[in-house]
């Protein structure tokens, strides 16, 4: 999506500090923490939402809380919260699903 923010990190074409990526996800910091450590982990490919999933994306979003477990582990965090914001009234900002990890 031309006017993604994050389909433009995932391109290279806007800076981030990624920490991870695969073939199907790039982590990087959010630009604004709530958090000490405040990662989003967000697919390549462009889903608007949570809502608008499609048969199939139940495994990117699988592999998604799978690769927020191993980064966390990876920084050795005790706790840690992993979520969605679905649409505006979710509190979603960016319309490319990324998966929060904070603690
Ligand atoms: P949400 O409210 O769930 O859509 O969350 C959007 C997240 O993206 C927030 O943590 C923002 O700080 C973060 N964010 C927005 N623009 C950027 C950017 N250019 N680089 C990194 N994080 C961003």
């Amino acid at each position: 999506m031309s006017d993604c923010v994050f389909c433009k990190i995932i391109a290279g074409e806007l800076p981030a500090d990624v920490s991870f990526e695969d073939d199907k996800v790039v982590v990087f910091a959010s630009i604004d923490p709530k958090a000490k450590t405040h990662l989003l982990i967000v697919p390549r490919k462009h889903i608007r939402t949570i809502a608008e999933m499609e048969e199939g994306d139940e495994i990117l979003v699988g592999h998604m809380v799978k690769i927020g477990k191993e980064v966390a582990a990876k920084l050795g965090l005790k706790g840690y919260k992993l979520n969605f914001n679905v649409g505006e009234g979710g509190g979603q900002e960016v319309f490319h699903i990324h998966l929060h990890l904070l603690s």
